[in-house]
């Protein structure tokens, strides 16, 4: 189909937004949680093992879980979707004269006047009516029909990657020194994600940047105290 937007050198980033929040969450959620572990582990108990066993234990667990829930949650979305537009056709085979008043009041909403906005109704249901309602009445799109194999692959993918980079500075910390060594390359990891995510949406970068690091450091510190709490009376 031939590019018809207005604007070829500034395109516009929804088409993105699916698989895109999908990965954005997967990776932030495996940053976040895994080193969030590791540094609650280390406070806990410094013993490079344990905080290996916890950051794998922790990336497994994570990935399977962030991959099964966007899958129910995907799925449950497009099932929701796929039940409304069979409800929409049903109508429109019951009450064709209704849905195009519907219609032709959802067109004069958007500012034509009642002649113009019948005409379109018309021509529209003509050539193809579900798509003009399920487009125009219940605001679904392509763009948008959700994809559940799509975003649990993207989520699990990049919970997992993103997961690795606080453990692999785990294992490469010099004994005794896991946690700054994590903390220190989970905020530029952070950082990095953030500029990314608001790049790859055409969002501003410096909100979204500042936004992921500040939630990621306020985990971290949350777990780091539970574990060093739990070190102090258990150890
Ligand atoms: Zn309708």
């Amino acid at each position: 189909m031939p590019d018809l937007s207005a604007h070829p050198g500034e395109p516009h980033y929804i088409t993105r937004s699916g698989w895109l929040r999908a990965a954005v969450l997967g990776a932030n959620d495996g940053i976040v949680s895994v080193s969030s572990l590791i540094v609650g582990v280390a406070a806990a108990d410094p013993n490079p093992g344990s905080v290996f066993i916890a950051g794998i234990a922790g990336l497994s667990a994570g990935a399977m879980s962030m991959a099964a829930g966007e899958y129910v949650s995907v799925s449950s979305q497009s099932d929701t979707e796929r039940a409304d537009i069979a409800r929409e056709a049903k109508a429109l085979r019951e009450f064709p004269e209704a849905e195009l008043a519907e219609l032709t009041a959802i067109y004069q909403e958007k500012g034509l006047s009642e002649k113009t906005a019948l005409l379109v109704a018309n021509e529209l249901t003509d050539h193809d009516a579900l798509g003009a309602h399920v487009r125009d009445e219940l605001g679904l799109s392509e763009i948008h029909a959700a994809n559940p194999l799509q975003a649990a692959f993207a989520s699990g993918v990049t919970f997992s990657v993103a997961a690795a980079i606080p453990l692999i500075a785990a294992l490469a910390a010099p004994a005794g020194s896991i946690i700054p060594v994590v903390l220190v390359v989970t905020v530029i990891t952070l950082a990095a994600l953030g500029s990314l995510g608001a790049k790859a949406g055409g969002a501003p970068v410096l909100r979204a940047t500042a936004r992921v690091v500040v939630w990621g450091v306020f985990a971290m510190a949350i777990t780091a105290g539970a574990g060093w709490l739990f070190g102090v009376s258990v150890l």
